[in-house]
């Protein structure tokens, strides 16, 4: 790496390397760091977050391994308005999303990357969505200047060593992925993982299967496995493949034992828009009246769908964590969320606890429990009491867990071969009322 400092490249791919070195070309970090995902390496990256204000340790034993992080009040949700689908042609974007001509985002694009991360890391980060070398998994890998990234998506998805002796092995599969804050530092200025700008633009080129991320640091804007890859990117890989990458949970439905002890689980999948509950639905108990049922969770936002040779339909879940909503989760309503979140997870933009008007490392969010505390720094970091007129957590503040924590994890939801699926349920939610049912009379109707 031509005068920039980085630490040994874990991989002898010189597609890799090249297109590393060409990337901090145009983007002119101060450094570059290939992440090997190790704890060591996750540890040291929180304690830079902490030492630089972006993270707060909260209370080792009330919160085991979680930080607490608040954004920039200007980047606190996707936004699908910022979102553009390149292809060569308009109707290859789709109806619902915005297209640009390729070149002309090209040009656009270049212009702010030129230099954007001035003063950072620039980190390199190859993941798989699906277990590492599953044949149903793909590989990207993210160049990003946002360690806050990095220690999400460490969660969200399979990152370091093993996904390069991958990509060493087949580099035909890398989905390249470039990410920036677009917050050049000047010298001396502290790493603040939030853009100082309205400017971002979340671009995919479909032809080039590339993405392209700038000005955002939340969620599905920053970490580019999650929507661009796993939905976006791969609906098109799917489409040209032969299978599908849905918005959509997966269950493990198991019956109540027969006389002879057995159970039968049946794998159901549940596509919904966002916001409507699907993290809940994924992690369901079921009610009175299904006594002895057990609902297993697989995934909870993405599935990625291929019929097997016999034509069965099989599904993984291409992620390892839950980004899900916090206000509204508590003990009532979501029991195995609340017990997924208690240790090893991120929480942005909920509110923090104060006594005394200093944080005391517990945290909070609307509906979280009955009783409000007493005293909090809501999710600007604005003194907050339950008399206050605004919510302490924003809304869509949210958790960043690892899925493995989860009490009602199925048995298979990392089998490399997926989960047969018997069911799609499909739904939505409305502002008026309609039948709870409708019948389907023929495919067409139906789809
Ligand atoms: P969701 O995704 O709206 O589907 O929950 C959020 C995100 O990825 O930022
Ligand atoms: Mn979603």
């Amino acid at each position: 790496m031509p005068n920039l400092p980085a630490n040994t490249a874990p991989t002898t791919n010189k597609h890799l390397i090249r297109w590393v070195e060409k990337t901090a070309e145009l983007c002119q970090p101060d450094r570059i760091h290939w992440l090997d995902g190790s704890d060591e390496e996750n540890a040291r990256l929180c304690d830079e977050l902490v030492a630089g204000g972006a993270f707060q340790r909260l209370d080792p034993v009330k919160w085991p391994g979680c930080f607490y992080a608040r954004s920039s009040p200007n980047d606190v949700a996707r936004v699908e308005d910022r979102t553009y689908i390149c292809s060569l042609s308009k109707d290859g974007a789709g109806p619902t999303n915005n297209w640009e001509d390729p070149f002309v985002m090209r040009r656009k694009l270049k212009t702010l990357f030129k230099g954007s991360m001035r003063g950072r890391t620039m980190y390199v980060m190859p993941f798989s969505m699906g277990p590492v070398g599953s044949p149903m998994s793909q590989i990207g890998v993210q160049l990003t200047d946002s360690a806050y990234a990095v220690v999400n998506m460490r969660i969200m998805a399979r990152i370091g060593l093993p996904v390069y002796a991958e990509i060493d092995r087949d580099y035909k599969r890398v989905v390249p992925c470039v990410h920036s804050v677009g917050a050049p530092l000047l010298p001396g200025q502290q790493d603040v993982p939030w853009p100082q700008n309205d400017t971002k633009y979340i671009v995919h080129y479909p032809e080039t299967r590339e993405i392209w991320s700038y000005g955002s640091g939340y969620g599905g804007n920053a970490l580019l496995g999650k929507k661009c890859f796993a939905l976006r990117i791969a609906s098109n890989i799917a489409r040209d493949e032969g299978w599908m990458a849905e918005h959509m949970l997966i269950v493990g439905v198991e019956s109540p034992a027969d006389v002879e002890g057995r159970t039968e689980k049946t794998y159901v999948a549940a596509a919904f828009p966002s916001a409507c509950g699907k993290t809940n639905f994924a992690m369901m108990i079921p009610p009175v009246g299904f006594d002895g049922w057990k609902v297993w969770t697989v995934g909870d936002d993405i599935a990625w769908i291929k019929p097997d040779a016999t034509g069965q339909l099989r599904a993984i879940n291409p992620e390892t964590g839950f980004f899900g909503v916090a206000p509204g989760t508590s003990n009532k309503t979501n029991p195995n969320a609340m017990a997924t979140l208690r240790s090893n997870s991120i929480f942005t933009n909920v509110a923090l606890v104060t006594e005394g008007g200093q944080p005391n490392g517990d945290i909070w969010w609307e509906g979280m429990t009955d009783t409000p505390p007493a005293q909090a720094l809501d999710w600007r970091g604005e003194p907050w009491t339950p008399a206050s007129k605004t919510p302490a957590a924003h809304p869509n503040g949210r958790f960043t867990a690892p899925a493995r924590q989860c009490p009602t994890i199925d048995s298979a939801w990392e089998d490399p071969a997926g989960v047969p699926l018997s069911a799609i349920v499909f739904g939505g939610r409305r502002a008026t009322t309609m039948p709870l049912v409708y019948q389907a009379f023929n495919w067409s109707s139906g789809v």
